[in-house]
């Protein structure tokens, strides 16, 4: 099976502390992160979206505070990625700023990507980021996480801001060049599995144990994370990120192991929107607003004639049209008393209306979803 990466269309790269810190100096390898920068220039380039999940800031601050090898308390970690955040940040857009690209922190915790509400937030401003071709690069806010409430690893936390962003490929980049079928370091007869088409129990007992001192995810989050990935409509690489330039190296068809996934992430989506969500009240729309939402477009407030239902921010809702029939059901971004105080007004009002600066559009057409079940 040839799978290259032009085929996909936003792709978030998963960059472990490992690669990016050096273990016995503390210090960032400037020159790695350089060669890393041009591949993604490269992507970003051809026109894709590119998204980074980037570890190293514990990594990175427990060398400058000194603190000492091992195991780290929670309070030390988290005062060491306060430290070493600012410091990756800076990097980051240092590196991808001499390309002309211009990138945005988003550090995000567990919260923010399991509850509706601010999930939804999140994945607003990852999209517009994206619009406006940014690249965010994205962290677990480490200074604020508890041990009972925080992903730990960023090889899930990337796995869940790919299907957020409804990205079609995440790339895990690692000390390690993909799955084996038995631990390489211990078992001369392991081999490396190229293509993962389901991750069977087999697969999961193949993962091993935990990572190193630097990095949290051993192979066992790995597995985790491609079944976040996969489940969500999103393919998933596991490569060896430990050579210079490790995109153009899959691209040159370096030995990786992909996870393939069944689905795409914007018909997953779109199915559970349609399908799935209860819907919490109905939006009555006028004649041109049916049209628009039809040819694909966002439903704004002026389009809106009359709210039913009690729903909050991020509830599903039915649209009709003005002859009764249903249109379709989307994830509305104001809740029902903002909405109908939205209704037949103009975007531009909504601050005066609401006395905050929202959305412009009460429905985006990326939470729209067509021929409910
Ligand atoms: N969020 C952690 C950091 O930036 C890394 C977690 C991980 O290694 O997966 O240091």
């Amino acid at each position: 099976m040839t799978l290259t990466l032009d085929r996909f269309r936003r792709i978030v790269v998963k960059v472990g502390s490992s690669l990016l810190v050096d273990g016995a100096s503390g210090s960032l390898k400037h020159d790695w992160l350089a060669a890393l920068g041009d591949d993604l220039a490269r992507l970003h380039a051809s026109g894709k979206d590119v998204l980074v999940v980037s570890s190293g800031a514990i990594a990175l601050g427990r060398g400058v505070l000194k603190l000492p090898r091992g195991a780290l308390k929670l309070e030390e970690s988290q005062a060491a990625a306060a430290v070493g955040q600012i410091a990756l940040s800076k990097s980051w857009a240092e590196v991808l700023g001499k390309k002309g690209i211009t990138t945005g922190q988003i550090l995000v915790t567990l919260g923010d990507t399991e509850e509706r509400q601010r999930y939804l937030n999140a994945r607003a401003t990852l999209g517009r980021l994206l619009d406006l071709r940014a690249i965010p690069v994205v962290n677990e806010n480490d200074t604020v996480a508890t041990n009972e409430i925080r992903y730990g690893d960023n090889d899930r936390l990337a796995a869940r801001v790919a299907t957020m962003a409804g990205a079609d490929l995440l790339i895990l980049l690692s000390d390690i060049d993909g799955l084996y079928t038995a631990p390489p370091n211990t078992n001369p007869e392991a081999t490396l599995i190229p293509v993962v088409p389901r991750i069977t129990a087999e697969i999961e007992s193949m993962a091993g144990g935990a990572g190193s001192e630097l990095s949290r995810g051993g192979m066992r989050t790995k597995i985790e994370a491609a079944k976040i990935a996969t489940s969500g409509g999103t393919h998933m690489i596991i490569a060896d990120g430990r050579v210079d330039n490790p995109l153009g190296a899959i691209a040159a068809g370096k030995p990786c192991t992909w996870f393939l996934t069944g689905s795409n992430p914007v018909s997953a989506r779109k199915t559970w929107i349609a399908g799935v969500l209860e819907p919490k009240g109905v939006l009555h729309v006028d004649a041109g607003a049916t049209v628009a939402i039809r040819s694909g477009k966002s439903l704004l407030p002026a389009g809106i004639k009359r709210v039913e239902g009690l729903f909050e921010q991020g509830d599903a809702v039915v649209l009709r049209a003005p002859d009764g029939g249903e249109i379709g059901r989307g994830l509305i971004a104001y809740d029902s008393t903002e909405t109908a105080l939205l209704a037949g007004r103009s975007s531009k009002e909504i601050e005066t209306l609401l006395g905050y600066a929202g959305r412009a559009e009460v429905i985006h057409r990326d939470d729209m979803a067509f021929g409910a079940a």
